[in-house]
């Protein structure tokens, strides 16, 4: 088999707000086209793992590596240029707007210097060119039939893949998803999965953060758990779901 390209090289990340070690010298890597799920119970640091992987929050120490460049402390749209995407735990939207509207403006603000008011100065090329991609994106995680209804009208299984939608716009080779199927009923966390597994299939990787257990164990290559800001434990669904330390850890039993 050809060897697998290393995409994400998270090499003893530290963060500390104040005397709390959120985050203790974690390190793991992912290569491309790997679904990963990032697991732990409340508090343990997913968060702010993902926070400082994405650029949103700068390291204590440690070093983030994508696709060979270092980007720790960089800036979040210079990582988001070379092809790193992400969503947040609590859904951004705009509820007045369509789930068009919602994409296509997520997708300017990431792409652009982040000014909104430039959006009114763009031309009318270039706003048919976003408002496609916008679309092209939609269709791509199955919304193609609710993209003019307004995104605060949506049921948060669609308003998720909204957001995936506007993370896809910038092209990414790896995704970070916070909590996607939290909260979501068991139809919605089935098309979401579908979502991620064609994502997949067309060569994308996917870190994942997720609380619900099923719905990783059936849907990623390899599980980092992660418990009081350290990494406990890495591996497939199979030895994660059947590790002592994790059971008593994080499954309670
Ligand atoms: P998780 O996503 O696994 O639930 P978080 O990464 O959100 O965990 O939080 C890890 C720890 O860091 C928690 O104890 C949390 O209270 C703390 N924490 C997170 N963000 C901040 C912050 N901005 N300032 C201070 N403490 C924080
Ligand atoms: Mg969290």
């Amino acid at each position: 088999a050809r060897p697998q390209e290393l995409l994400l090289d998270v090499d003893k990340v530290r963060k500390q707000f104040g005397g709390l070690v959120a985050v203790n010298d974690v390190s793991f890597q992912i290569f491309a086209g790997e679904i990963i799920g990032l697991i732990g119970p409340n508090g343990a640091g997913k968060s702010t793992t993902f926070n400082l992987i994405s650029g949103v929050l700068p390291l204590s120490s440690g070093a983030v590596r994508f696709r060979g460049h270092a980007v720790s402390n960089k800036p979040s749209r210079e990582i988001a240029r070379l092809g790193m995407s992400r969503t947040f735990q609590h859904v951004k939207m705009i509820p007045d707007m369509s789930v068009l509207e919602n994409v296509a403006l997520g997708a300017y603000v990431r792409s652009s210097k982040g000014v909104v008011q430039g959006m009114l100065g763009l031309g009318k090329a270039e706003e048919k060119q976003l408002f496609a991609e916008a679309e092209r994106q939609l269709q791509r995680v199955g919304m193609g039939t609710q993209m003019f209804e307004l995104a605060g009208n949506l049921a948060l299984g669609p308003q998720r893949l909204m957001e995936i939608a506007r993370a896809l716009c910038t092209d990414p080779a790896l995704l970070l998803l916070d909590e996607p199927a939290a909260g979501l009923r068991h139809k919605e966390k089935q098309a979401l999965g579908d979502v991620i597994r064609q994502l997949k299939r067309e060569g994308m990787s996917v870190l994942l953060v997720e609380h619900d257990m099923e719905f990783v164990m059936g849907l990623t290559d390899r599980i980092v758990v992660m418990e009081f800001g350290t990494k406990l434990v890495e591996g497939t669904p199979a030895l994660i779901q059947s590790s002592p330390i994790v059971r008593a850890a994080y499954l309670g039993t």
